[in-house]
């Protein structure tokens, strides 16, 4: 087996760990590696993506219960959130009642960690990773609506300016994501603030 990013991992035994509890035979494979402090020295940590296991913020955990490992074997199962995760959930909050009122219902809607970076599942659909604008929450809403556009636009034009009947798009003015008019060249509402009039 190789200990390497890339190298795939087999859990051992159950255990109720970060997002487990954890599957016998459930393989995941390793995306990272990093020194980190171990209670008796520095160690080298493995952080394994078990796909839609990884998604629940949790801290560094574990020994032993992957196969055929060192007793040093650590594995981030997943980590504390980054600043960079916190803003693409910040805005992912922000966006989500635009598509709820779509919807009628709650929205399946999550980001997490994947690799160096940042995913996004909305409904089904995936962004791996999920190229966003750092550290800029505003814009990230903006990148977030257009992907929320994607899904719901698939059926027809979403969402739609009343006054004009013209379809939206998310933009960014003066440092603002809205949903804007190119008709007329006007804003109609912050992204996440639409309202009933701008459904089709
Ligand atoms: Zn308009």
């Amino acid at each position: 087996m190789e200990l390497e990013v890339g190298g795939r991992v087999t859990v051992r035994q159950g255990a109720v760990v970060g997002g487990g509890p954890w599957t016998p035979g459930q393989v995941g494979e390793i995306v990272a590696t990093e020194m980190i402090d171990g209670p008796s020295g520095p160690l080298v940590s493995y952080r394994v993506h078990f796909g839609d296991w990884f998604d629940t913020p949790g801290v560094v955990r574990t020994y032993r219960f992957l196969e055929d490992h060192l007793d040093a074997l650590v594995v981030v199962l997943s980590e504390r959130e980054s600043a960079d995760l916190a803003v693409v959930r910040s805005a992912l909050a922000a966006v989500v009642p635009d598509l709820e009122r779509e919807l009628g219902r709650p929205a399946s809607a999550r980001a997490d960690n994947y690799g160096d970076g940042v995913r996004l599942a909305i409904e089904g659909a995936w962004q791996e990773p999920f190229q966003h604008s750092r550290n800029d929450e505003e814009a990230v809403k903006q990148e977030i609506a257009d992907f929320v556009q994607s899904i719901l636009g698939r059926d027809g034009v979403w969402p739609v300016c009343r006054a004009h009947d013209f379809g939206l798009h998310p933009d960014l003015i003066d440092g603002v994501a809205v949903w804007r008019c190119r008709y007329a060249d006007h804003s109609v509402a912050r992204v996440g603030e639409l309202d009933a009039d701008n459904h089709p």
